[in-house]
């Protein structure tokens, strides 16, 4: 067998491991669209509280006027005709007055039925949308904790890939070591490609039966005649 071969298809294997590894970390999520989806859940959130706050705060200064306007009228009412007013232009100003506070009244009391209810689907929503949050918070965390997980293997693997490439690579003879440089650099980082079921495995096209044969034994480099990589038989 031509070892110096053998040995740039263990570095080819290294240096695709390499490649690989260094894709696959470029393409990792590391959890920063996650992690704003959750700041916008969290703003619609804060200005849902916001609203109901507000809202409930608006109810709660309507209910204290009705209790005054309630108030206003009883009094009114219990001055107009518990016998004390006798003049009857006072009388019917009272009345006036009567009659005005009944109206503000039924307006009042319909802002607060509709207040109520809209307060009541605010609460609902923001009951949702914290349970969005919720939801949200821990797929971030999900997400940056993979992220972290699979960036220390990939680093690890790629820093023992890199160990065995210089190993190999101080093993290689110094000729065939610039030819595999030259093609790889040419060849889009493949050099050497196995054969496979009699398949160059880089380009897929078939090799020649007794060209098959004769690379593990020869000397010179076999080059796969349609993409120009050394071939390589893997046992
Ligand atoms: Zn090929």
């Amino acid at each position: 067998m031509n070892e110096g071969l053998a040995l740039l298809y263990e570095l080819q294997l290294a240096d695709s491991g390499i490649r690989d590894r260094e894709r696959a970390l470029a393409a990792l999520d590391d959890g920063s669209g996650s992690r704003a989806e959750l700041a916008a859940a969290e703003h619609r959130l804060a200005a849902a509280e916001k609203r109901l706050h507000d809202d409930q705060t608006t109810l709660r200064d309507k209910e204290l006027r009705l209790a005054s306007i309630e108030q206003e009228q009883a009094d009114k009412h219990k001055k107009a005709y518990g016998g004390l007013v006798s003049d009857p232009k006072e009388l019917a100003a009272l009345e006036r007055k009567i009659e005005e506070l009944t109206q503000l009244k039924s307006k009042l009391e319909d802002e607060i039925l509709a207040l109520m209810d809209s307060v009541e689907e605010q609460r609902a929503s923001v009951v949702a949308l914290r349970e969005e949050v919720e939801r949200l918070r821990a797929r971030a965390a999900d997400v940056e904790e993979h992220y972290r997980m699979e960036r220390t293997r990939l680093e690890q693997e790629i820093q023992e890939l890199q160990a065995r490439r210089t190993e190999l690579a101080a093993q290689a003879p110094p000729q065939l070591l610039a030819m595999y440089e030259q093609l790889r650099q040419r060849l889009g980082g493949v050099a050497v490609a196995g054969v496979v079921d009699g398949r160059c495995n880089a380009c897929h096209n078939a090799v020649p039966r007794d060209m098959i044969d004769r690379i593990p034994r020869s000397e010179m480099p076999i080059r796969c005649e349609t993409c120009r990589r050394i071939l390589w038989v893997v046992s």
